[in-house]
């Protein structure tokens, strides 16, 4: 049975690359008939922050994308909060300490700062370990004693050199390093009685079952040293199969895509609003920004993956079924943040007009106007296919709710003709004299009014615009006429030439 995690650190907000990792599990999960566990990995306390758990889990509860399995969801493999598992690790760190792969070292961060200095590209592996001050160089007797006294150590992995580690990447193929470029990666801490990532990630990934790890690049480098963990363990056999997705480049395509290019390039890197605890600063969200849930995953999806057609849009179903991780790029996905707009636009015009009006509903009433339902969703019909965000519609309607304050100037200058106003006079007459105000019959009397008159169409027509609109947009003039209604047509028209 496929099972696979989404593992992030409560360090701060999920980045919208976490969220698209989160995201492909999902739909590896789902469309495999698999599970999804979410694990928190805080084995590192000094980069803890408050409430980012919590954000992550109102995230994805936003997002629409379900765990079955976690934090917060329960399940049997659990506590899935690595702090809560010192216990477990203690075991497997002895575990290796016995089978001799790993060694206790007593060197102090100022020893190994000092081999730094003196040994140009100092590694802590096979040539230099001997030179430190470890359980391999010291006797069991002085070992025993250190801890006995209380003395710090940490506990690290023993890496053989000479070994080529192949780690067998679903989107990347056999992925083969020589052992010798790694270090002997510190598993194991006594100071904080914690494991790092690396050994805890391993262990909680055998004994939560996961078959598949799916990942962000940024972990590649850190696979030969898991493959070389899971066979110190023995569980080779049911080591997970690895995807290390590419990575999300900035919108220009160098270089990996950070906070700072949100800032500079304004949109959200993050799917919630999000308050730092730490330096009080807030930075902008997608759903705070007006983007639907939906159009979120579906850009998201589309970022390092591709179904190999022409289709687009993507519901989160659909994306289940036509999801194939072997079709992720290895290359980075250049983040196009307009086309995330582009998704969003998408999304207003596939959603029922009702469905918008219930968004824009308590933006009118902000505006303090008090207009039914049913006339907003008539708005709404009328103007969702010129918008990217419903809260883009307010600048854009507010006239059919309010007479316009004022006449935009430039199209005053260009449009409004010195006969405009004895036009607009007489169209005001010609409209009130009509009972049936609907779009067709304006249409008609007004049509044959222009006919009679010989006047311009164009001109009548920019001037009507004027009065009722403000400015030289909108949609149909008979259409914001016959939602204005007679009374109020006129009173503008009248306004206007006052
Ligand atoms: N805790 C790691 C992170 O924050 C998880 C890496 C992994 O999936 O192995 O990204």
């Amino acid at each position: 049975k496929v099972r696979v995690r989404f593992a992030p650190s409560p360090t701060g907000a999920l980045h919208i690359g976490g969220v698209r990792t989160a995201l492909y599990n999902y739909l590896f999960a789902r469309q495999h008939g698999g599970e999804l566990v979410f694990r928190i990995e805080d084995t590192d306390s000094h980069r803890f922050v408050e409430g980012a758990e919590e954000y992550i889990l109102e995230s994805f509860r936003w997002l629409g994308i379900k765990f079955d399995e976690g934090v917060s969801f329960g399940g049997k493999h659990g506590p899935y909060r690595q702090s809560e598992r010192r216990d477990i690790y203690k075991q497997y760190v002895k575990q290796l300490l016995d089978s001799g792969n790993a060694y206790v070292a007593f060197d102090t961060p100022e020893e190994l700062e000092a081999k730094h200095t003196e040994i140009h590209n100092f590694q802590y592996d096979a040539h230099t370990r001997l030179l430190m001050r470890n359980s391999l160089t010291l006797s069991k007797e002085e070992v025993d004693k250190l801890i006995e006294d209380g003395v710090q150590y940490t506990v690290r992995f023993k890496i053989e050199p000479g070994i080529d580690v192949h780690v067998n990447d679903m989107i990347r193929g056999d992925v083969v390093i020589k052992s010798d470029i790694l270090d002997d990666k510190v598993l194991y801490k006594s100071a904080d009685e914690l494991p790092t990532y690396h050994l805890a990630n391993i262990v909680d990934d055998h004994l939560m079952e996961i078959t598949h790890v799916i990942r962000g690049e940024e972990w590649l480098p850190s696979a030969p040293l898991h493959v070389l963990l899971y066979r110190a363990f023995g569980w080779e056999d049911t080591m997970p199969r690895f995807a290390h997705l590419p990575l999300l480049l900035k919108p220009e395509g160098k270089g990996k895509l950070s906070k700072r290019d949100g800032d500079r390039l304004g949109f959200p890197v993050f799917p919630l609003e999000w308050h730092d605890p730490k330096t009080g600063e807030v930075s902008s969200g997608y759903r705070e920004n007006g983007y639907f849930p939906e159009a979120v995953v579906n850009f998201l999806a589309l970022l390092g993956w591709n179904p190999g057609t022409e289709q687009e849009l993507f519901s989160l179903d659909e994306l289940v079924k036509a999801f194939d991780i072997s079709r992720c790029s290895k290359a980075g996905a250049k983040f196009d943040f307009q086309k995330g707009i582009w998704f969003n636009h998408e999304y207003i015009l596939r959603k029922s007009d009702d469905e918008i009006a219930a968004l824009f509903a308590p933006i009118v009433a902000n505006n303090g106007v008090n207009e039914s339902i049913e006339r907003i969703t008539e708005v709404v019909h009328m103007m969702k296919d010129r918008v990217n965000f419903v809260n883009e519609l307010w600048p854009l309607c507010s006239f059919f709710f309010v007479q316009p304050s004022e006449y935009d100037e430039k199209t005053v200058k260009k449009r409004w003709k010195e006969y405009s106003a004895q036009q607009m006079t007489e169209l005001a007459d010609v409209l009130e004299s009509i009972e049936d105000f609907s779009v067709e019959n304006q249409e008609s009397v007004v049509m044959k009014w222009v006919e009679e008159k010989e006047y311009k169409l164009g001109d009548v027509m920019n001037a009507f615009r004027l009065t009722l609109v403000g400015i030289g947009k909108g949609p149909g003039m008979f259409d914001i006429s016959a939602f204005l209604g007679k009374e109020e047509t006129l009173v503008r028209l009248r306004k206007a030439i006052e």
